[in-house]
């Protein structure tokens, strides 16, 4: 425990001319009034208001605010009242305890009114004194360091109350230290196991760590001071929720993010901010977009520095904050740094900065009166980075600034985010790539056959959602190469009259596989589907050569060409001059639909891919690779077609147009809308047609609609 001449030498420290005799008599007071109470530790309760004083002295605290500390639980949890407090301290001492006592008694659970309501009631003691909420916090830090000896079904309610209202508040004030122990002590009791598997990584990797950090502290400070700066470099470790974050939210494994270390240089004044900053940029390869200039734009709690991010001497990514000493002590300190004080008391200048933040809740929350856009705004002020929107049943999704539809759908699941045709917000069909606003209500509306595409690694912003986008298309890539590679195969045995499938499993095939290092037949489909391996080159590994030289390639007899024309009708519909059964797909770029005129292209390992004869794409391909085809006649298969429709925007408009499509059967995969200009009205229909006959007439009947002015096809595979 904290004895109180440790109190005495902090507070003295900062604040030579302090009345320690408050504090004595505050200290004797509270120690007779909890006398004989334990806290759930066993210990004796007094170690708590001793704690949290010392934490108010820590934070460079006045007189008063450290004496309200040891008392903050007197009238509370004692036979004390608060007159007594008033006549035995005076009235600004009582008006502390007394207000940390009324914030006390706030809970925050989950029922979004109460919390709006408890956060109303904690901001009108911020504000009528901002001490009282660093009572607060200091109360708090003190008892989430003794979380332990809490029931353990309370531990969790405090833990996330602490992460959702206490740290952020912590953050706001800019006291960094206290929000960043708030938060490890927080995250060890929401998700235990992943702190305990988080620290012991941490440990386990400490010495490499500390030795690299060293040296680039060394190397840093050696070229800052070639050019004759006079410089302080330490690297930072980063606490165990902040790597927890990161992981999170950018779907990075521990050593990716592990390995970003944070370095800071501290200066002298300004001007060696940027003059470091250009010494650093042209030693090493900074890496675009991180860099940062809060010198010029300080953040809302007043923290100041350069950020930049860089190619450091290892090869690594090294984040560096360059900042003076004064900003330093902000960076650190946050609110305490602001305090003033004038012949040994506080003085609060009203025209500080740091407390616009609390008017202006205040004002909100007497123009906000709904609990819930309160609440939303108070989040949104203590989350800058962060949107909230709902979901049409009300829900409240949290995204990052800058969020899709389609990042919404994956954040309700994934199968959703797969299928995602189209969305709206507040009730209008907008594009994909649409940004989410706050309170915004968003509905995803899927399709069975939609289905992710490469455009969509462009929309989505967050890691996570490309990742699973990632998952999808690789996924899907693997099988299509697997399915490629499977007919290769078995078109090339054919020719030489052998079944590919009695190969399969076979003891020659297993001693095939083994011999080539390939672990599975799958695995033998996707690398012939790539292209790596030939498929006669697996036909020499299974047949002997000299039966091979025996046999030439069977000639079709007729039974064989009429079934293999059926067959080929239902797969790709496309014939290749004297070729068979070859294996074509059809170009993104272009898109070609039954009765285009079109071409081929021969693809390593990917058969042939078709584009229409005009796609500007083929310009760029070598023309020894192009190759004559046509459409099989009587071919029957739908393929993808996009339409952009230009009309008045008019009510009914997208309804009038999904009618007259549905109404041809013809089956819309995706539809979007653009933003409107001048009550005209895009929209863009993606839609399986037969031929370019059926194309033309759907064309015609979407232009006869009233208020449409334009029908289009879209041959590029740019997403609307
Ligand atoms: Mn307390």
């Amino acid at each position: 425990m904290i004895r109180l001449n440790e109190i005495h030498e902090k507070i003295l420290s900062y604040n030579p001319e302090a009345d320690l005799d408050l504090i004595n008599k505050a200290y004797v007071f509270s120690a007779k009034v909890h006398n004989g109470q334990v806290r759930m530790s066993g210990e004796p309760y007094l170690v708590h208001p001793m704690e949290v004083a010392g934490i108010l002295a820590s934070l460079k605290m006045d007189v008063p605010t450290i004496a309200a500390g040891l008392l903050h639980d007197t009238v509370e949890d004692t036979w004390a009242t608060i007159d007594e407090v008033s006549d035995l301290f005076g009235k600004e001492v009582a008006d502390l305890v007394e207000g940390v006592t009324k914030i006390s008694n706030i809970t925050f659970n989950t029922e979004l009114a109460k919390q709006a309501e408890n956060f109303r009631k904690m901001l009108v003691a911020m504000a009528k004194d901002i001490r009282v909420i660093i009572i607060k916090l200091a109360d708090r830090l003190n008892n989430m360091r003794t979380l332990e000896y809490m029931p353990e079904d309370k531990r969790e309610i405090i833990a996330r109350e602490t992460l959702d209202i206490y740290a952020p508040i912590a953050h706001r004030l800019g006291i960094y230290w206290l929000k960043s122990e708030l938060e490890d002590l927080a995250f060890r009791f929401t998700k235990p196991e992943l702190y305990y598997k988080l620290s012991k990584m941490v440990a386990k990797t400490r010495k490499e760590r500390e030795k690299y950090v060293h040296e680039v502290e060394h190397i840093m400070r050696g070229i800052l001071e070639k050019e004759g700066m006079k410089v302080d470099v330490s690297g930072r470790p980063k606490h165990l929720y902040g790597i927890y974050q990161k992981m999170e939210k950018y779907n990075l494994d521990f050593e990716q993010v592990y390995d970003i270390t944070a370095f800071r240089v501290i200066v002298d004044g300004i001007k060696d901010c940027y003059q470091a900053l250009g010494i650093i940029h042209t030693t090493w390869r900074p890496v675009p977009g991180r860099f940062k200039d809060y010198i010029a734009m300080p953040k809302n709690n007043m923290y100041q520095s350069l950020h930049t991010t860089v190619i450091g001497p290892k090869g690594e990514k090294v984040e560096i904050q360059i900042r003076t000493r004064e900003m330093h002590i902000v960076a650190e300190e946050g609110i305490a740094a602001h305090w003033k004080y004038k012949e040994g008391k506080l003085v609060d200048t009203k025209e500080d900065v740091t407390f616009r933040w609390v008017r202006h809740l205040i004002e909100w929350q007497q123009e906000l009166k709904d609990p819930e856009s309160f609440m939303q705004f108070v989040k949104v002020d203590l989350f800058p980075d962060e949107v909230y929107v709902f979901t049409p049943k009300g829900d409240v999704i949290e995204l990052p600034v800058g969020a899709t539809p389609l990042d919404f759908a994956y954040a309700i699941h994934t199968d959703v985010g797969n299928h995602c045709a189209s969305a709206k917000i507040n009730g209008k069909i907008v594009p994909l790539k649409s940004s989410l606003k706050n309170g915004d209500t968003v509905e995803v509306i899927t399709s069975p056959t939609a289905h992710p595409t490469r455009d969509w690694l462009r929309i989505v912003i967050v890691p996570k959602t490309k990742a699973k986008i990632r998952q999808w298309l690789s996924k899907e890539e693997r099988e299509e190469s697997q399915s490629i590679g499977k007919e290769l195969l078995e078109s090339e045995f054919s020719k030489f009259n052998f079944e590919f499938s009695k190969f399969a499993g076979s003891n020659e095939m297993n001693h095939y596989l083994s011999e080539a290092g390939i672990k599975t037949i799958d695995s033998l489909y996707s690398q012939v589907g790539y292209g790596k391996v030939s498929p006669f080159q697996v036909m020499k590994h299974l047949i002997p050569l000299d039966k091979l030289n025996e046999l030439k390639p069977k000639t079709d007899s007729a039974i064989s060409k009429l079934f293999k024309l059926v067959a080929r009708k239902s797969s790709t519909a496309v014939k290749i001059k004297g070729m068979d059964d070859i294996l074509v797909r059809f170009a993104h770029c272009c898109n070609p639909i039954v009765g285009d005129p079109i071409v081929g292209f021969i693809t390593r390992g990917r058969g042939i891919t078709i584009h229409t004869a005009d796609c500007p794409r083929t310009l760029e391909l070598d023309t020894e690779r192009k190759i004559d085809a046509e459409w099989d006649v009587g071919s029957n298969i739908l393929r993808p077609v996009k339409i952009l429709v230009t009309g008045i925007d008019k009510p009914g408009l997208l309804a009038n147009i999904t009618n007259s499509i549905s109404s041809m059967g013809i089956n819309i995969i995706r539809a979007s809308v653009a933003p409107n200009r001048n009550q005209k009205s895009t929209l863009m229909f993606e839609i399986a047609v037969k031929d370019t006959h059926q194309l033309r007439d759907i064309s015609n009947n979407i232009a006869k609609i009233k208020d449409v002015t334009n029908v289009q096809r879209v041959m590029s595979g740019e997403s609307a």
